[in-house]
């Protein structure tokens, strides 16, 4: 299939793509790109924001949000900063030249700086039958039901790690969904820790609070999903609870299987920008500037944090490519709380070592090429085993069994390459106008 694309493009005559000169380029239009763009925009900056969702809001405003959130989206379009959505970056050229998808095709844009704000996506462990029909990422489900999808009256189990589990399993709640539980690997004293934590942020305490009172006491710490199985009637989630050595396993049984182990940043642009990339994500210093002269980077491709961190960091980033310094000591307080936050989070959900070794020889890692578990083992690398399996080769370019064998076999995928997100044949034989 790839054999025949690249045939493809090396046949189909080239088209000459136009060229867009941007002053100060957002990509990425979740809260961090809005709440740069609209400082940025309202220091007198001119402004490209390019998204690839069909509107500004990122995941969490998704088709619409709190009053908070409506009021960001409107002081964007009232800022005088441009909104492309339908529009992803596919490449980097030379120059920091960024090869764009949009709704009327390709184009070039030539930034003068950049603020990289691509967010985070879903982490996926996978066990035996994690690709049955019925289960979904708890992102996923979030984002079908806020789009419409009717799921009163089915049984839903949410399950992995993070505060993401809660929105969700509250939401279904809300839907008139049958919560069965929310299967949480992190632990009761962790959880415990983190919740004494929240004494520090009332914010976030409230916001807890309101959730945990939706989910009430379906919540199952220190439990996670080992094997699901279709039956006539639905689906049976075996699940394990306990510390090591002293677990129980029982049956759930549920309709939809919704499932998220945190999540990872997305730090593809940024890489493919030249950016240094840390442990948390991708690397900037104390006014989110990366590793690369003009390039910033905010919310959670920096590192997983929740919203207030990315439109304080998108704030801070914003004023700072628009050439403003000092005089906002609060601001900059704001981020080192965000931060520490952050870093909360991580210690708190970090990944039970168990979850490593739910996945089987028959256990499907890589969904677009049909890769099992089996056929992985053995390799001592991410590189070695694309090579010789196409792990990672298909249309999600090792997005989502990128993160899987990082989890399972410790890889880290060592390259990002063209095109970062798909584009059809004919986009790729496109070459820059003047
Ligand atoms: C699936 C999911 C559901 C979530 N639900 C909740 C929730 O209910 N409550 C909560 O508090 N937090 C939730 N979060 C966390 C939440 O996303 C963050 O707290 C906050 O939205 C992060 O804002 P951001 O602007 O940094 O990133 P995002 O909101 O993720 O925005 C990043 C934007 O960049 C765009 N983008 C990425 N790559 C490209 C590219 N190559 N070209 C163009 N555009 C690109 C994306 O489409 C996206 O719109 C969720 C996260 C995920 C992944």
């Amino acid at each position: 299939m790839a054999d025949r694309v690249v045939e493809q493009a090396a046949t189909a005559p080239a088209t000459t793509a136009p060229v867009e000169r941007v002053e100060l380029l957002v990509v990425g239009a979740g809260p961090a790109g809005i709440a740069a763009a609209t400082a940025a925009a309202g220091a007198g900056r001119q402004v490209l924001v390019i998204d690839d969702n069909p509107a500004p809001g990122g995941q969490i405003w998704r088709g619409g949000g709190p009053a908070a959130a409506e009021r960001a989206v409107a002081r964007l379009a009232a800022s005088g900063a441009v909104v492309a959505p339908g529009t992803a970056v596919v490449d980097v050229g030379p120059a920091r030249r960024l090869f764009v998808r949009g709704p009327t095709g390709m184009r070039w844009l030539e930034p003068r700086s950049i603020i990289v704000a691509t967010g985070a996506r879903e982490r996926f462990v996978p066990f035996p039958g994690w690709t049955l029909p019925g289960v979904v990422g708890a992102g996923g489900l979030q984002a079908l039901v806020k789009q419409g999808c009717d799921i009163a009256g089915r049984r839903v189990l949410v399950a992995g790690s993070g505060p993401l589990l809660l929105a969700v399993g509250a939401l279904v709640a809300e839907r008139g969904g049958r919560l069965v539980a929310i299967a949480e690997q992190a632990d009761i004293r962790r959880l415990a820790r983190f919740a004494l934590g929240l004494m520090a942020t009332p914010g976030k305490l409230v916001q807890a609070l309101g959730l945990g009172r939706a989910v009430g006491s379906r919540l199952l710490p220190g439990s996670f999903p080992t094997a699901v199985r279709a039956t006539g009637g639905g689906l049976v989630v075996s699940v394990s609870s306990g510390p090591a050595g002293s677990e129980k396993t029982g049956d759930l049984p549920c309709d939809i299987l919704a499932c998220g182990f945190g999540l990872v940043p997305n730090t593809e642009v940024a890489r493919a920008l030249g950016c240094r990339i840390g442990a948390a994500g991708v690397w900037v210093d104390e006014d989110q500037r990366t590793s690369v002269a003009g390039v910033f980077a905010v919310g959670e491709c920096t590192g997983v944090g929740g919203v207030e961190k990315s439109l304080v960091e998108g704030r801070l980033a914003g004023l700072r490519a628009a050439g403003l310094a000092g005089g906002d000591a609060t601001l900059r307080a704001q981020v080192r709380r965000a931060r520490a936050f952050a870093a909360q989070l991580e210690k708190t959900f970090t990944l039970d070592p168990r979850l490593a070794r739910l996945a089987d020889d028959d256990t499907i890692v890589c969904r677009c090429e049909d890769v099992v578990a089996g056929r992985l083992r053995g390799f001592t690398d991410w590189r070695e085993a694309k090579l010789l399996t196409r792990v990672g080769m298909g249309p999600c370019q090792g997005r989502v069994c990128g993160t899987c064998t990082g989890v399972v076999f410790g890889w880290a995928p060592d390259d990002v390459r063209p095109p970062l997100v798909p584009v059809p044949v004919a986009g790729l034989t496109t070459v820059p106008g003047s």
